[in-house]
């Protein structure tokens, strides 16, 4: 894939960013097998706040467009004063600010209240707690539903995200049979359920991904909106091109370190790969697709059911499907780059 923002003589812009988010840590108190940064206790590395709210600074004076801060990590919880800190800087900065975490702290409702009030007080306004069958084995239900009941009293956005495949044990049915969570959710806008389609990092996941369905889903066909919706700085202090899930396995997706280096500068070598901008517009089963039809037999991971980085993994670790692609992707240069521009214009229209 040609590397150089000039494809066809035609120099091109990223969308302005949205958002900047920080993996703040790879440190977590569980260890789910699946965990796609392998994320666990014995893991140590922390990003520190002064590069983290360096990183702030530059982004929002290069980019007024971004208005959210991430945190996810890892467990960000692990070190409440840290996370205070920074939610209370971004909001001097003027950005909303969510953060993800696992729930292992909502041990009570007082413990819960304590820790939740005071991040109300720092004006934190979404907070995303994941669960499933593998996060289930290390933080119990009860804590979810204390903290989901805790964060909406505190009226701060609540949204769980739920590792959902076919034969996931846990259903989201769970948390309702609780009259009082059922009270609290019904027509709450706070609330949301994130259904994030489950991906397979271990050999016995790879194994255990079901076909596709014979109603084919129609989100397969998604293009990927992660790409260039703004930084992602990995708790390395690494700019990552996107958050996608198997990003830390994607050398290509590591767009360098910003040790030395302004995070508005090096985040415009997100541009420098075509296949980024392809990503971008037709999304990863597609591609799949095109690759298929130049080798003319089945790839076979299309004819799995997963999460869209499942099949963008496959193309970038699968050195057959990559040189094919660097083969053929002349044929679709110019499309990509015309649908490339109409959404940016589109993009900034709606940013105006
Ligand atoms: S709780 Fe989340 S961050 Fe922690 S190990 Fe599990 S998937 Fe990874
Ligand atoms: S589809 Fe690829 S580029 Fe998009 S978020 Fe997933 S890994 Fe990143």
């Amino acid at each position: 894939m040609p590397e150089g923002v000039k494809y066809m003589n035609q120099a091109i812009t990223y969308p302005a960013p949205t958002t900047i988010s920080f993996i703040v840590t790879n440190k977590c108190t569980a260890a789910c097998p699946n965990c796609c940064f392998e994320c666990n206790p014995r893991n140590d590395c922390w990003l520190s706040s002064e590069i983290i709210k360096r990183h702030i600074v530059s982004a929002v004076t290069q980019w007024p467009s971004i208005r959210l801060v991430i945190f996810t990590g890892g467990e960000c919880f692990m070190n409440i004063p840290k996370m205070l800190e920074l939610c209370d800087f971004a909001k001097q900065m003027h950005l909303a600010v969510r953060i993800v975490t696992n729930c292992f702290w909502a041990t009570s409702l007082r413990q819960a209240t304590l820790i939740l009030k005071k991040f109300k007080e720092v004006g934190l306004d979404e907070i995303n707690y994941s669960t499933g069958d593998e996060h289930l084995q290390y933080v119990p239900l009860k804590n979810i539903v204390t903290a989901i009941k805790t964060s909406l009293l505190f009226s701060i956005k609540t949204a769980i995200n739920v590792e959902t495949h076919p034969d996931a044990e846990f259903k989201i049915s769970e948390i309702f049979e609780n009259p009082e969570i059922a009270r609290l959710i019904h027509n709450n806008p706070n609330f949301s359920i994130i259904q994030g389609v489950w991906m397979p990092f271990t050999e016995e996941g790879i194994s255990c991904i079901p076909p596709l369905p014979s109603r084919f889903p129609i989100n397969l066909f998604d293009r990927c909106t992660n790409l260039f919706a703004g930084p992602v700085v990995s708790p390395e202090n690494n700019l990552m091109s996107c958050c996608g899930l198997p990003v830390k396995y994607i050398p290509q997706m590591n767009l360098g370190n910003l040790s030395n280096c302004e995070i508005t500068t090096l985040y415009s070598k997100n541009l420098k790969n075509f296949l980024r901008i392809w990503l971008f517009v037709d999304g990863p089963y597609k591609i799949l697709l095109f690759i298929q039809s130049k080798i003319n037999k089945k790839i076979p991971e299309l004819y799995l059911f997963s999460h869209n980085c499942f099949y963008c993994a496959c193309i970038y670790t699968n050195p057959n499907y990559y040189s094919i692609l660097e083969s053929y992707y002349r044929e679709v240069v110019a499309s990509v780059l015309f649908r490339y521009n109409c959404l940016i214009e589109t993009n900034k229209r709606m940013l105006l």
